[in-house]
């Protein structure tokens, strides 16, 4: 009989940095309460996920290396989304998935528990199955694009979808339609991997959100999955430091220059870690940046490769401009640090869902710039929650510096803005009170899952 103290679950995140982040924290949070993690994925991503999993867990997470066939345009390090060149999509997504036989393979040395598998694995759940053991999904977005999704992927209607406050607007449709719900691939097999996915989970959907952001859109999420939605919460990394994490200089320099700021006076400007800005972005965000007057870190990042002179990638003469008021970090900033810091008051965002909910657990307004695939719909649920607000583009869908600005003045500073930086702060109170609730309410689900199961759900 499988007990909480010796059960043993295996992870498989798909290849990008926004879905293994969630997946290491929710790791982190049941090897806590004593469950044995195995977290499977290509080795350049744990690699890159390593040092997260610090001494502490030694014992409790072990990685698992899953390794992708080799193909003649996808070398070892590109099995992972982080730095893709977006035409090998497609490519890493098949390569993925013809790694079923050694994922096979790895389920019968290790004989888990259960399987927690990720978005469009619809394989995972099937070679689960042949093996008697339950799987999950656990879906690192939030609930609103996931019901938004299914009920587009359903063809329920686009005018039947209850919840008008997040209509997507028809060019951030199209691009969704296009994208299946992920980037890159256009074909109807996506579509039917999307849905069977989700079938073949075991009863339940984890989910990385909770009632406090968006309760009605779980219950919605329920009704058309036919499926228990479970909340795991946030999942925010804010015990970083207390994992035994150390700082390295460019952090630390990051920190002392914020150290030096006043209160809630410095605007966070970042897209992620899959986004790469066109030139043209770069300007306007730029001239944005540069017209709101305001404090600001803005990290910027280019594609593997293409790596140009920072200076000669701003407008000339941008830095000399700014001067000590703004800060330019290139490839990666400690987001989570950065949000968390008191000087920082706001967050310029491309709406991932994992920023989204890092900025509502910090309690920092949301100016919202979104890009692609979920951002879009991400960003009118804060709207519609109350605590950001969105810069609106230009009829061509071109951003627009002015309004850049004006946005970055009414979150950060303008008195028309406190209705939104005091909602943050609510839902951050709120958020921070219930503390890590959701996953003892989820190890009790899982247990009793896999008591009852032999994998044939
Ligand atoms: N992130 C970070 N530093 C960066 C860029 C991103 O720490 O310079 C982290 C961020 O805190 C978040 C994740 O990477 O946890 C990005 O996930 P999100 O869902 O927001 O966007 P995606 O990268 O999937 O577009």
């Amino acid at each position: 009989e499988v007990k909480k103290s010796n059960m043993k679950i295996l992870m498989l995140p798909w290849l990008a940095h926004g879905h293994l982040s969630p997946f290491v924290e929710l790791s982190k949070r049941l090897a806590k309460r004593n469950i044995h993690i195995y977290i499977c994925s290509t080795p350049v991503n744990l690699n890159s996920i390593k040092k997260r999993i610090t001494q502490k867990y030694s014992n409790s997470i072990e990685l698992i290396e899953l390794n992708l066939p080799s193909l003649p345009d996808l070398p070892p390090q590109y099995h992972t989304t982080n730095g893709l060149p977006p035409h090998l999509m497609t490519t890493l997504k098949k390569a993925y998935e013809m790694s079923t036989p050694q994922f096979s393979n790895i389920l019968s040395t290790l004989l888990p528990d259960l399987v927690v598998y990720d978005f469009n694995q619809n394989w995972a759940a099937e070679i689960a199955s042949f093996r008697n053991i339950p799987a999950v999904q656990f879906l690192p977005v939030g609930a609103s694009i996931m019901s938004f999704g299914l009920h587009m992927m359903k063809n329920l209607g686009k005018e039947n979808f209850p919840f008008h406050e997040i209509y997507l607007r028809d060019y951030e449709i199209i691009k969704l339609q296009g994208a299946g719900g992920s980037k890159g691939n256009d074909d109807f097999s996506d579509r039917n991997r999307f849905l069977q996915a989700i079938e073949r989970s075991c009863g339940i959907l984890l989910i990385k959100s909770c009632k406090e952001i968006e309760g009605k859109f779980m219950d919605f999420l329920s009704v058309l999955s036919g499926k228990k939605v479970v909340p795991v919460g946030p999942l925010v990394q804010e015990s970083y430091l207390d994992d035994g994490d150390q700082e390295n200089d460019e952090e630390m320099e990051i920190i002392r220059w914020l150290d030096k700021k006043e209160k809630g006076s410095v605007v966070f400007v970042s897209f992620g870690s899959e986004y790469f800005l066109t030139e043209e972005e770069r300007n306007e965000i730029a001239r944005g940046l540069e017209l709101s007057n305001v404090n600001f870190i803005w990290v910027i990042r280019f594609p593997f490769g293409e790596k140009i002179n920072i200076q000669e990638a701003l407008p000339e003469g941008f830095s000399e401009r700014i001067g000590n008021r703004g800060k330019i970090v290139e490839e990666w900033a400690p987001q989570a640090k950065i949000l968390k810091h008191s000087s920082t008051g706001a967050f310029v965002s491309h709406c991932g869902w994992n920023s989204i909910t890092e900025s509502m657990k910090f309690g920092i307004p949301i100016i919202a710039m979104p890009m692609q695939i979920d951002q879009p719909l991400n960003a009118r649920l804060v709207e519609a929650i109350g605590v950001g607000l969105e810069v609106i583009r230009g009829d061509e869908g071109n951003l627009q510096s002015e309004e850049m600005a004006k946005v970055i003045r009414k979150v950060l500073v303008d008195e028309s803005g406190e209705g939104v930086r005091r909602k943050a702060k609510e839902l951050s109170e709120k958020l921070e009170m219930k503390g890590d609730e959701e996953i003892d309410i989820l190890v009790e689900e899982l247990v009793e899952l896999c008591k009852n199961s032999n994998g044939q759900c």
